[in-house]
């Protein structure tokens, strides 16, 4: 089976994990935001490609879920003994995936380019694509004025209050070589346990790409748990956005582009409502605390995944014998 996951970082790296594992490389694309990608210390930063990666690699940080494992911190400790900023952090080994990252781009390789020489290097062989090779950098808008996305998220720990989201440059952003061919040839597309808002948002609004996702079969998995995430600002972000945040106001976000929703089983009231919005609903566990965790979610996504490609090829030889 063909998949296509849209994916953020941590939330979506770790079903993405599971799903290689039941797929061969050649049946998954995984396309991952780069709303998020900044540049710092003149480097180039792409946090949820490097998470992505780094996790199907098996390179990943277990504790936190992004940065390198087996990390140290010389060069971050020495520029803070200069006066440097100190409110990013950046591993050693993880500066030489920047530092080579920005070398590349500056002598004019595209991002695409430079995370399939990165992947190789790894090994890691899923097809990974950066949702588009310009930069399209989400902006949130709070009640202290708009910020740009690390700023927020990282340096003001998401405390500020937000009114709503942008993502710059969109409209003349193009999808990166390989997302469309991918998604039109998709058997399935999942829409990752991520943050609706800015991780599966900003890949949405490059243009092109919702029209391709149009008619294919698309599930998502929530990434709310009883009204809470499991990591990160996106119930936050409903509740400010005056939206009482759980799994059904996921599956409202993402509208019409739904077939199915994976809900979690301490959410079991929601899946006649989410039933009752035309969904295929499965019910499980969704919470991935370990690697056992992220197999078992992933083969009863794939499932559901199965289970919506039937429900097409039914619908596509009703409508042809009609
Ligand atoms: P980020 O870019 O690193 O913030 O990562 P994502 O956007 O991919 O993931 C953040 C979202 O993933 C949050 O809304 C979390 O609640 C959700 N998430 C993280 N771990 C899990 C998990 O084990 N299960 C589920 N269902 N959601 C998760």
């Amino acid at each position: 089976m063909k998949v296509v996951a849209l994916a953020g970082g941590v939330g979506g790296a770790k079903l993405v994990d599971g799903l290689a594992a039941h797929l061969s490389p050649d049946e998954l694309c995984v396309v991952v935001n780069i709303g998020d990608d900044f540049e710092h210390l003149g480097l180039y930063i792409c946090p949820d490609l490097d998470t992505v990666c780094y996790t199907l690699a098996g390179i990943a940080n277990p504790e936190t879920g992004w940065g390198r494992a087996d990390e140290t911190w010389n060069a971050f400790d020495s520029l803070v003994a200069l006066g440097g900023p100190d409110w990013f952090h950046l591993g050693d080994r993880d500066l030489g995936t920047h530092l080579e990252r920005t070398r590349r781009l500056r002598a004019g390789e595209p991002l695409s380019q430079v995370t399939r020489a990165f992947c190789a290097a790894w090994g890691v062989r899923p097809t990974v694509l950066p949702a588009s090779d310009q930069r399209v950098p989400t902006l949130v808008h709070t009640e202290e004025g708009v910020l740009p996305f690390q700023e927020y998220f990282v340096h003001r720990a998401c405390q500020p209050k937000v009114t709503g989201f942008s993502f710059a440059g969109a409209a003349q952003a193009r999808p990166a070589p390989g997302v469309l061919p991918a998604i039109l040839a998709a058997d399935v597309v999942i829409l990752c346990p991520s943050n609706p808002w800015v991780s599966i948002d900003p890949i949405l609004a490059i243009p092109g790409i919702c029209q391709a996702l149009a008619g294919r079969p698309i599930l998502a998995v929530t990434p709310i748990i009883g009204g809470i995430t499991v990591k990160g600002p996106a119930a936050k972000m409903y509740a400010e956005l005056g939206i009482q945040p759980s799994a059904l106001a996921v599956a409202r976000h993402y509208g019409s582009l739904l077939d199915g929703f994976v809900l979690d089983v301490v959410d079991a009231e929601l899946y006649e409502p989410l039933r009752s919005l035309g969904l295929q609903v499965l019910m499980t566990d969704t919470l991935m605390r370990d690697r056992a965790d992220r197999l078992r979610l992933a083969e009863a996504v794939l499932q559901l995944g199965e289970r919506l490609l039937n429900l097409a090829t039914c619908n596509e030889s009703d409508e042809k014998a009609v």
